[in-house]
């Protein structure tokens, strides 16, 4: 329906089909490289009465626009030309100085061991640009995030999938994929994971780190999700167990505004210095201005009581979800509670295809995204991924009404 994100796998001739793209001289990786599946699938969204568990959007109404308001006025009443300036491509110091005073660590955070990015969706392309060459190998977990697929594709690298379960990926298959080949990078979502909110426990993640030490690999430990949990139990970075084996990617996408695109890199400061020279070549530096707005905003202590509020507010809409799935679904579709982040993964019988499912949902207008974009290569055409931060619970409980409806059609 939307379709697929193979990335690398079309040819010149069926990629170049429209107009202009012939006549014009554009390298190969633009031409082939496919639109990114989700952004395609958020037009799904804008379908008037649609009730979409489809984005990874937080919910608009909790964003803080009076704080917001409050910094953007004090940054501009103070007439300060370094809000509006060009600024360092570091990233401002009093952002990364927030940042290290307010991220937990075994070693000691310097300025120059964090990178500002204009969300962690730069860092993934900072570190495919620092790292990859065509046909390089990075191992990840399958399914995994739909956002890597699609910045590594633009590199040619060669995803690697290994065995993984509702505990993350299997340390032995990963063993076994480092031993018979030479790869670049692992990539994990451990905390919350997008898709499936799965997380991996400690036994996993130390068993992790060691490989990475053991063959020389660096993981990226993509953690948009880290603060959302749900039990009270925050599960630490990798970085903790191994920094220097992590590259930690941040963002306050997920805990302020995703609008505002300001995330963060952390890594050690020499392998760092690398990434600041590709960022520079992408974009000079992160806005300058909504850098001063989220430090305006953190240094004035707001973030602790607003990211409890979301917490509270998500933790209810996960459980009105998960019991609302509980009630409308039929007998053979199966999911794990995830602890955090913003989604659920549903898999169905293996007959039923959630491409074709959905198509029949959004007829009934309520809208998720199948499974399949998220695999690298050959996907589970019965898997679907379910977001429950962006709707209020009685269209949660409607929308999941409709869905099982049509599910029980389908099946
Ligand atoms: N990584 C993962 C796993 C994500 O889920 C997302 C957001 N969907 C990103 C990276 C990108 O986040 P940002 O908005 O900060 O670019």
């Amino acid at each position: 329906m939307f379709g697929r994100v193979t990335g690398i796998t079309e040819t010149m001739d069926t990629a170049t089909d429209s107009g202009n793209v012939k006549k014009w001289p554009f390298c190969t990786q633009a031409v082939i490289l496919e639109n990114n599946i989700l952004r395609e699938i958020l037009k799904v969204t804008s379908i008037p009465g649609i009730i979409s568990f489809a984005g990874g959007m937080p919910a608009e109404e909790l964003f803080p626009y009076e704080d917001i308001l409050r910094a953007a006025a004090n940054l501009l009443e103070a007439k300060d030309g370094a809000s509006l300036q060009y600024s360092l491509s570091r990233g401002t110091p009093e952002l990364r100085q927030w940042i290290i005073e307010n991220t937990p660590s075994t070693t000691r955070l310097t300025l120059e061991s964090v990178l500002i990015t204009s969300g962690a969706q730069q860092g993934l392309d900072i570190v495919g640009r620092s790292f990859l060459e065509p046909g390089d190998r990075v191992l990840t977990t399958t399914p995994t995030y739909v956002g890597l697929i699609h910045a590594f594709n633009y590199y040619r690298a060669d995803l690697v999938t290994c065995e993984t379960g509702d505990e993350g990926i299997d340390p032995d298959d990963l063993e076994a994929k480092l031993s018979s080949a030479p790869a670049k990078l692992i990539y994990l979502v451990p905390s919350y994971d997008n898709p499936t909110g799965h997380t991996m426990p400690m036994d996993r993640r130390e068993a992790v780190m060691k490989l990475a030490a053991k063959f020389g690999v660096p993981v990226i430990d993509d953690n948009p999700y880290g603060d959302l949990y749900y039990d009270g139990n925050p599960m630490p970075s990798l970085r903790l167990l191994n920094p220097e084996w992590t590259i930690e990617l941040r963002t306050f996408s997920k805990t302020i505004s995703p609008g505002l695109r300001i995330g963060w890199m952390h890594a050690p400061e020499p392998h760092l210095a690398i990434f600041e020279k590709m960022k520079q070549a992408t974009d000079l530096h992160t806005n300058t201005f909504c850098q001063r707005l989220i430090h305006e905003y953190c240094s004035a202590g707001l973030l602790p009581d607003h990211v409890e509020g979301l917490r509270t507010a998500y933790r209810s809409r996960l459980a009105v979800m998960l019991d609302s799935l509980e009630k409308e679904m039929p007998e053979g579709i199966s999911w794990v509670e995830p602890k955090g982040g913003l989604f659920i993964w549903l898999t169905l019988p293996p007959h039923m295809d959630s491409e074709h499912l959905l198509k029949l949902a959004v007829e009934a207008k309520v809208a998720f995204v199948p499974g399949r974009p998220f695999y690298p290569k050959d996907g589970a055409a019965n898997t679907l991924r379910l977001n429950f931060s962006n709707q209020p619970e009685d269209r949660i409980k409607d929308g999941i009404a409709r869905l099982g409806k049509i599910v029980k059609r389908d099946l």
